[in-house]
């Protein structure tokens, strides 16, 4: 008999990409979560469970074993530290890049930098390797409006067309990390229920390979 696997992942933008690898591995939501209230979704399989939680948390919950696998994207995994789980596979989804970002030529106008992020352990970590001393401030969003106000010199955020970056004045400096969302496992059940989480990762490993040739 298979084993029960519940998967933990967000709404918005990660379900709707996971939504296509999850039906190439022939799993599909009973409800939709951006209709349903439900936050545990039950699938055409008896044995796989969705929950649905706030991105940030989905580690938490996979480190935990509240759930046996989630799906994070990569800059939450930065931030949370990402050692209590696995993360086996690379989805190629939601791919975008956590970039510092600022009006042109702040970065040689100011000597040390105000930097405004809800990237905190991420920039930290990015400023330590460059051997910079920096004075980092924890926003939780908007954080493109820092540097027109004056709150801040730069930011960290996440860039995907760059858009929102130029909408505002500014644009993409420099370039901390390459972001997709990962695949990611909790390390008991990779033991408990060895057999079918494996099974489960060879098949979206072939979605994400279908997927690429779309
Ligand atoms: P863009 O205007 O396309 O560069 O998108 C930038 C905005 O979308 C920023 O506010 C980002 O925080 C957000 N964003 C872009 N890509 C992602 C992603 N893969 N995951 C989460 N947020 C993202």
């Amino acid at each position: 008999m298979k084993k029960q696997l519940t998967i933990a992942l967000s709404k918005g933008r990660i379900f709707k990409d996971t939504l296509p690898l999850l039906n190439h591995a022939g799993i599909t939501p009973i409800d939709d979560p951006e209709t349903s209230r439900k936050l545990i979704l039950d699938t055409n399989h008896d044995h796989i469970k969705l929950v649905i939680v706030r991105a940030s948390d989905v580690p938490t919950y996979v480190e935990y074993g509240a759930a046996d696998l989630g799906i994070s994207g990569k800059d939450v995994l930065m931030e949370h530290g990402g050692e209590g789980v696995y993360e086996p596979l690379d989805l190629n989804i939601a791919c975008c890049k956590l970039m510092v970002a600022g009006k042109p030529g702040v970065l040689k106008s100011t000597s040390r930098l105000r930097i405004a992020t809800k990237f905190v352990k991420s920039a930290k970590r990015y400023y330590a390797q460059k051997g910079e001393q920096v004075e980092i401030i924890k926003l939780y969003g908007s954080m493109e409006l820092a540097p027109i106000v004056g709150l801040a010199d730069a930011i960290v955020d996440l860039v995907d067309t760059g858009n929102t970056l130029r909408a505002n004045g500014l644009e993409p400096l420099e370039h901390i990390a390459d972001i997709s969302s990962r695949l990611i496992v909790n390390k008991a059940s990779l033991k408990t229920k060895s057999e079918t989480i494996k099974a489960f990762i060879q098949q979206m490993s072939e979605a994400v390979e279908l997927n690429s040739r779309d």
